[in-house]
Formats: C-alpha cells, sequence, structure tokens
C-alpha cells in the first residue's frame, strides 16, 4: 500500500535500493513532517513506478531511504502535449499543475504574436509538475520544454502529431473533436494568450494538416479555464479516462 507522504526523486528505484535525499526533502521530511528513522514513505521517479520506501538515516541536511517494495508499476500518460502561451504568473503556474494533474505527457510553453510574457522560469514550473505529481498519486511527471516560439515550432511540426487546436474565432460553433479522430495516437492540445491569436496565426493553423479546429461552447474562456477544458475533452474522448 502506497504511504501518505509521496516524494519525487531523481534516483533509481528497485528492491533493497538505497535512495538519498536532498536538503530539500530532509528538511521537509524530518523538519516540516517530523518523520524519523523507521517511518515509511512512497517514492517515485518518473520511470520505475512507486516503491514504498523506509527512512534508514534523518539528518537536518540529508537523509537515506531503503526500497522496501513496490506499490505501483509506472503509469504513462497518453502522448499528449500541452502548448500554451504563458501568462500571469499564477494562471501560468496553475496551468502547469493541472496539466499535470489531468495527464499531459509534455508541456511546451510558447510564445505566439499577442503572449504577454517574453519569459518563464522554466525551472520553477517543472517544480510545480513535481509537486502536482506527488499530490495527485502520478507516477510520471510530465517534462516542461523552454519557451519556443509558436511560428519555429509549426515550421517542424511532427508529421503523425494530430493537433486541438482551440480557435476562440470559432466561438459557438459546435465543433469537437470526432470519434473517428481516435485513430492516430499523438496529439497536442493548442492553448492561445489572453489576447488571442492573430489573423496570421489563425490562417497557418487552419491550414495545418493535423489540425483539428475546436471550439470550447459559446462563451470566451479565459486561457487557464480552457486549458482545462480542452484537456478535460481530450481525456474523455481520446485519452485515459475512458
Ligand atoms: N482575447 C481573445 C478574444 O476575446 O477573442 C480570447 C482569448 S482566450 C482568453 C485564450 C485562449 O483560450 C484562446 O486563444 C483559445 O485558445 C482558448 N479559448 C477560450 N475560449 C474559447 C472558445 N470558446 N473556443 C475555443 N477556444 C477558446
Amino acid at each position: 500500500m502506497s504511504a501518505k507522504i509521496r516524494l519525487y526523486v531523481e534516483h533509481p528505484l528497485g528492491a533493497g535500493q538505497s535512495v538519498p535525499l536532498d536538503r530539500g526533502q530532509a528538511h521537509y521530511l524530518f523538519g516540516v513532517m517530523r518523520m524519523a528513522v523507521g517511518g515509511q514513505i512512497s517514492l517515485f521517479n518518473g520511470t520505475d513506478g512507486e516503491w514504498l520506501a523506509e527512512i534508514a538515516q534523518a539528518g537536518k541536511r540529508a537523509g537515506l531511504l531503503t526500497c522496501v517494495e513496490q506499490t505501483k508499476v509506472l503509469q504513462m500518460p497518453p502522448d499528449l502535449w500541452l502548448l500554451f502561451a504563458p501568462i500571469k504568473k499564477a494562471r501560468t503556474d496553475f496551468i502547469v499543475e493541472k496539466a499535470a494533474e489531468m495527464g499531459a505527457a509534455r508541456i511546451l510553453p510558447v510564445q505566439t504574436e499577442f503572449t504577454n510574457s517574453e519569459r518563464i522560469r522554466r525551472d520553477r514550473l517543472q517544480a510545480h509538475a513535481v509537486e502536482a505529481a506527488e499530490q495527485c498519486g502520478g507516477t510520471y511527471v510530465p517534462q516542461v520544454d523552454d519557451l519556443q516560439k509558436l511560428s519555429r515550432l509549426l515550421d517542424h511540426w511532427p508529421e503523425d502529431r494530430q493537433l486541438m487546436f482551440c480557435d476562440e474565432g470559432e466561438v459557438g460553433k459546435a465543433l469537437t473533436l470526432a470519434a473517428t479522430d481516435r485513430s492516430s495516437a499523438p496529439w497536442a492540445i493548442l492553448i492561445g494568450p489572453e489576447g488571442g491569436f492573430s489573423e496570421g496565426e489563425r490562417k497557418r493553423l487552419h491550414a495545418l494538416p493535423q489540425s483539428h479546429v475546436v471550439s470550447l461552447g459559446p462563451r470566451i474562456l479565459r486561457a487557464d479555464t480552457a486549458a482545462v477544458a480542452a484537456m478535460t475533452l481530450w481525456q474523455q474522448a481520446l485519452g485515459d479516462w475512458g
């Protein structure tokens, strides 16, 4: 059975494997959560599933755990990328957290013509994805990419990856994912910035052969709401929720 506390570690996991803790993890476990030698927590590393581990050494700045038994096998999410244009800090954090919880395999912040923010803290966003996986029971952590230009990404768009293009220009139309879309495995969802897409971007995205233009209902949603709504629709229609 999984323990209440779950930690992501960048270390191999396996029967009898010793796993060192970094300073932050030791502080959290022994300082904040008051765990002691003999206590049990769950560990995952994104590749070896989840392991029950026992605390072998507990210090202020370091610690050592020993893996006892595997409690979950690795559960990979569907091959779904979430592309979104970064917005305000707290709302961008929210998008990354929700994408990790809802089962995105990779998170790609993209700079569009009307993107509000030209910089992101990739490491901070990656830490949010880790935290989300720790709290939701996931065994996989999606990679968060550096900010890149949408136009450049589209220049080399993979031939086999379908794109759910959430286009506010189609608001109110009955455009949803079709059951026939299920046949193609790799997918991506694209959500625009507060200012929406430029006419040039919309034209290019409509012309992309892999593009599936989707409306998210009769109202214009904020980008963070749109990301959650789009992932819900996709997971329900084509993902691992069914
Ligand atoms: N400022 C834009 C406007 O008023 O037309 C709205 C942009 S919206 C806040 C941010 C993003 O969420 C859009 O670029 C789109 O990807 C998505 N979005 C929001 N509402 C949508 C809808 N009803 N249908 C499709 N996409 C939507």
